[in-house]
């Protein structure tokens, strides 16, 4: 894998999770294992934010760990490493994301939107119909919502992904 590429991969980690997620991952391909302290240190983030993005990459094989223990001191001491195929997990991740995406792009595109001016969230049409378009929980009219913006961030993603995958 060459660096462009490798770029491309811990874009997608933070893309996935977030930019500290990608300095972490960023951090352990550079140095191989070291422990939760060290990492907290060196990186100068706390050390339970550090472990919940770790165990986040845990979860998708992405990184491992292994405890040891203080004889004397009864320490659990726990190291931290990328797993040897990691590359190859987050690709067939994306592989998944990907068709994931797929679905929310013609979600996007098949659907007409409604919104609140109060609200965050839009709704489709057949939800706007059943409440008459109005809010629920304010009353307001609903408006028509135009998603554009959603559907051109799907398919910059979609693009980003498939050129990664080539
Ligand atoms: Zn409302």
């Amino acid at each position: 894998m060459n660096k462009d590429q490798l770029d491309i991969l811990f874009e997608i980690i933070e893309d996935l999770f977030s930019e500290d997620t990608r300095i972490i991952a960023e951090y352990l391909n550079n140095v191989g294992e070291r422990s939760e302290q060290v990492i907290s240190e060196e990186l100068d983030t706390k050390l339970p934010h550090i472990r919940k993005e770790l165990y986040k990459l845990n979860d998708i094989s992405i990184t491992k760990f292994r405890k040891t223990r203080d004889e004397e001191t009864n320490w659990h001491t726990i190291y931290w490493r990328l797993t040897d195929n990691w590359e190859v997990n987050l690709i067939n991740l994306i592989k998944n994301k990907l068709e994931d995406i797929r679905k929310d792009l013609l979600y996007q595109k098949s659907n007409s939107f409604f919104k609140c001016i109060n609200e965050q969230d839009y709704i489709i049409y057949e939800t706007a119909m059943m409440q008459n378009f109005s809010c629920v929980n304010c009353g307001e009219p609903l408006l028509t919502y135009d998603n554009q913006e959603e559907l051109d961030k799907i398919i910059e993603n979609i693009n980003k992904l498939e050129r990664f995958l080539k």
